[in-house]
């Protein structure tokens, strides 16, 4: 019929047709079919040209193949567990069961990839997915999102019970040894779960929402499953938003360093500065990094925040420099960025650019906190450093567990006495105690010692009776612009009762 009407109005048509070759054989054709008339437009006949297609219908067959499945493991890629997923989901709201989304990513594949090739890290991902396979049942999907990221589709998971426990086994699966030529490899997977209709998005959604959770299993240690939880969504979106706009801050030069002057109080002299970063937001104002860097926790950014630092802190100390000012420097230093393999190595090429400064003179301050977090890490990072010149200053000191030990270990110069501590010295015998006892610490172990948070002459006068000569506060400076700092210098006095004062007195 269509063939007919497609005639009549065009005087040809055009379609793909089956055949069947003299021989038996089913075919593919295109069939043309085209009128042809005499000089009066009468109809006279008709001309078919079939032509064999066969060839071009594999090719296309396989195109499509290629479209729909990962060509390393054969597993569905992403396009068809889109298409899957979409379908389940129409069944699971009809039929009124759940479905279990999880999003899979191996633990330290990139190691595998860059110890032993690629060749060998295609072989774990084979055998990874082969185990996997058998974990789980015949009516859930196994998908290769690209690289070392897998998405299972598990369909019809009754009780969450169930699927925990179908968790639980692809977990172990992952985890199992491989044998790939004459090596032993292991490999385990972090895995982030979501389950519809508790979370009720739609596909994409909740493939990313799996893919979140993901990252939570990362944080938290690897080898585990976390379940995406809905309210974690929103705080996830918002803190996105603000790493780009902090990230837009560093790029577009927003952000500045504060310089709080550091001082012998006994002496009268200016021993250092503390570099204090701040945000001039073009809306908000000026803000203390209170405001902003919390948020950057654990996260890339905080390196480069740090890298932007020291960078910034070197170029004022050579502009110091070269107008007769020779201070040192402290900067603070995040854990995520000081527990770098190679912060050492990137903190060496930021001091190369900057050959005129002295990287005696620079100081890096961490948090007690991390520094115990990681020991023999942080003082192999430490030690590195040490041969580049750089030196160390524990601050917030009194808020960790340091024990004797540790400290004996943590080759730190300088100590500082957390500001806590320091602001309630004269009025609670608990804080005057744990600064005393850092004070004698800090003798102990023969490191110099700075009490933060002065913030009056009276608490500038016990410290010295104490033994704590050093000392950084409002009631010396308060944080203060660069370029603020040379009029500082040239008018600061120094209290007399400081001066007169007598250690042990
Ligand atoms: P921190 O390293 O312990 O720095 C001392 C903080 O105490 C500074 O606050 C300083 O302004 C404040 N301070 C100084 N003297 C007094 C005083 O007498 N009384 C009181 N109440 N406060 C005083 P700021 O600038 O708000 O910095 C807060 C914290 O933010 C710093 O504590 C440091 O941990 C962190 N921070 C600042 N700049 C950076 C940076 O560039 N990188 C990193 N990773 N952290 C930074
Ligand atoms: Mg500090
Ligand atoms: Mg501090």
């Amino acid at each position: 019929v269509a063939i007919r009407s497609a005639l009549a109005a065009n005087g040809s048509y055009q379609g793909e047709i089956w055949s069947r070759r003299k021989d038996g054989e089913s075919y593919a054709g295109l069939l043309t079919l085209n009128r042809i008339c005499d000089s009066h437009g009468a109809v006279q006949n008709y001309v078919a040209l079939v032509v064999d297609i066969t060839p071009l219908r594999a090719k296309q067959e396989e195109l499509e193949r290629l479209l729909q499945f990962d060509p390393l493991t054969k597993l569905a890629n992403r396009i068809l567990l889109g298409d899957r997923l979409q379908q389940a989901l129409l069944r699971a709201h009809r039929e009124q069961r759940a479905l279990a989304v999880l999003y899979l990513d191996l633990d330290h594949f990139k190691h595998i990839n860059d110890t032993y090739g690629h060749d060998i890290g295609d072989q774990v991902l084979l055998a990874v997915s082969h185990n996997m396979l058998a974990a789980i049942r015949e009516t859930d999907t196994l998908a290769r999102m690209g690289g070392d990221e897998f998405v299972v589709l598990l369909e019809d998971v009754g009780s969450p019970y169930d699927a925990d426990e179908l968790v639980a086994r692809i977990l172990q699966a992952c985890a199992q040894p491989v044998v790939v030529g004459a090596l032993l490899l292991q490999v385990s997977a972090s895995i982030g779960m979501t389950v519809f209709p508790g979370d009720g998005a739609d596909a994409d959604q909740l493939i990313r929402h799996a893919d979140q959770a993901m990252f939570v299993s990362k944080r938290e240690g690897r080898n585990r499953v976390c379940r995406f939880d809905p309210a974690l969504e929103a705080d996830i979106q918002l803190r996105n938003q603000q790493l780009a706009r902090l990230a837009q801050a560093i790029a577009s030069d927003e952000l500045l360093l504060f310089y709080q002057p550091k001082v012998n109080m006994r002496r009268g002299q200016v021993t250092g500065v503390e570099a204090l970063v701040r945000w001039q937001h073009p809306q908000l104002g000026l803000l203390a990094p209170a405001a902003f860097l919390p948020v950057l926790q654990g996260d890339p950014l905080e390196t480069r925040l740090g890298e932007w630092v020291i960078t910034q802190a070197l170029a004022q100390m050579r502009r110091w420099q070269a107008d007769g000012i020779r201070l040192a420097v402290s900067v603070n230093i995040a854990p995520s960025h000081l527990q770098l393999a190679d912060f050492a190595a990137r903190l060496g090429v930021l001091l190369q650019r900057y050959p005129e400064v002295d990287p005696g003179q620079l100081e890096l301050e961490i948090l007690e906190t991390d520094a115990l977090h990681d020991l023999q890490a942080i003082a192999t990072v430490m030690q590195a450093c040490h041969v580049l010149g750089g030196r160390f200053a524990v601050d917030d000191f009194g808020t960790g567990y340091s024990a004797l030990t540790y400290l004996r270990h943590l080759p730190a110069a300088t100590l500082k006495v957390d500001q806590s501590f320091v602001r309630d010295m004269l009025v609670d015998p608990d804080d005057l105690a744990i600064v005393q006892s850092v004070i004698a610490l800090a003798g102990v172990f023969q490191r110099d010692v700075i009490a933060e948070g002065v913030e009056s002459v009276a608490i500038g006068e016990r410290l010295i009776a104490l033994g704590c000569d050093t000392a950084q506060g409002y009631a010396i400076a308060r944080p203060m612009p660069a370029q603020a700092l040379p009029a500082w210098l040239a008018t600061w006095q120094p209290f007399p009762s400081w001066i007169a004062a007598r250690p042990g007195g």
